[in-house]
């Protein structure tokens, strides 16, 4: 194995269930890989809730952590929306706007962004979305990321992923715009983060989804990937891609091994 420098840790299903539900050996590992000095970063596709609330969820549920460690889409977003002076309809909960004070939002025309949402994904907010995008053909839509489903404490729930293709669907030509991971430059933002761009292959991705955490830019960067047992993984995931480095039942193995087998 190579040596390791840094770690990228999804947080639903890897970490936590639902809002305050630990994964197995969660806690415990991760206390243990900030006493072996190794450097990590929380990367996370959740789009209902802002960087601070995502902070309040860990630390209320038992992690020791801070904001700087958290890396989302969210902000990436808000980036990109200022860059291309956009005054977009926000498909996005009320925890998660936040993160985009200062963006124009009264009357939207000429963008569409959207996360996960469950208070907006109906269909007069969803036909709202199809309006703009239908009469404007430059009209972005963005999915801060496109994932088909996440697991909660009773069970496993939609992602944004089904309503983005929807919107496709209905406006021939739109193909989104997607932010988070899977996305090469989402990882790469966060190895930049760690100042390990030019050491992907001493990092590692550890995530309950094979495609969203370890699919697509992960993999082209060459990230050391595995996979947890927890969360959304179903039996037989793995299988999905026989690349992935590795397989373990929750975090707390993960970390074991990865203390276990390190070369410094
Ligand atoms: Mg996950």
């Amino acid at each position: 194995m190579n040596s390791i420098r840094g770690i990228l840790i999804d947080i639903s299903g890897t970490l936590l269930i639902g809002n305050s539900q630990a994964c197995e050996g969660a806690i415990g590992g991760l206390k243990k890989l900030r006493e072996a000095g190794i450097p990590f970063r929380f990367c996370t596709n959740t789009t209902k809730e802002s960087r601070s609330a995502i902070l309040k969820k860990l630390i209320d549920s038992g992690f020791d952590t801070n904001k700087n460690e958290i890396i989302t889409t969210l902000s990436a977003c808000r980036d990109l929306i200022i860059s291309r002076k956009l005054r977009p309809l926000l498909l996005l909960e009320e925890d998660a706007l936040e993160d985009f004070k200062g963006v124009p939002t009264e009357e939207p025309k000429d963008a569409v962004v959207i996360g996960l949402s469950p208070s907006n994904m109906r269909y007069d907010m969803l036909n709202k979305a199809f309006r703009i995008l239908i009469n404007n053909q430059d009209a972005p839509l963005i999915a801060l990321h496109k994932s088909k489903y996440f697991a909660e404490s009773d069970g496993l729930s939609l992602g944004p992923g089904p309503f983005v293709s929807a919107l496709e669907y209905a406006c021939e030509g739109v193909k989104a715009i997607v932010i988070g991971k899977p996305e090469k430059s989402f990882f790469e933002s966060a190895l930049k983060d760690m100042d390990l761009l030019e050491k992907a292959n001493h990092v590692v991705m550890i995530g309950d989804d094979i495609e969203q955490d370890l699919g697509g830019g992960a993999k082209e960067l060459g990230l050391i990937r595995y996979l947890v047992k927890t969360g959304k993984y179903r039996s037989g995931d793995e299988l999905r891609d026989p690349t992935i480095d590795g397989v373990f039942d929750n975090f707390g193995k993960f970390v074991d091994f990865i203390l276990n087998n390190i070369k410094k």
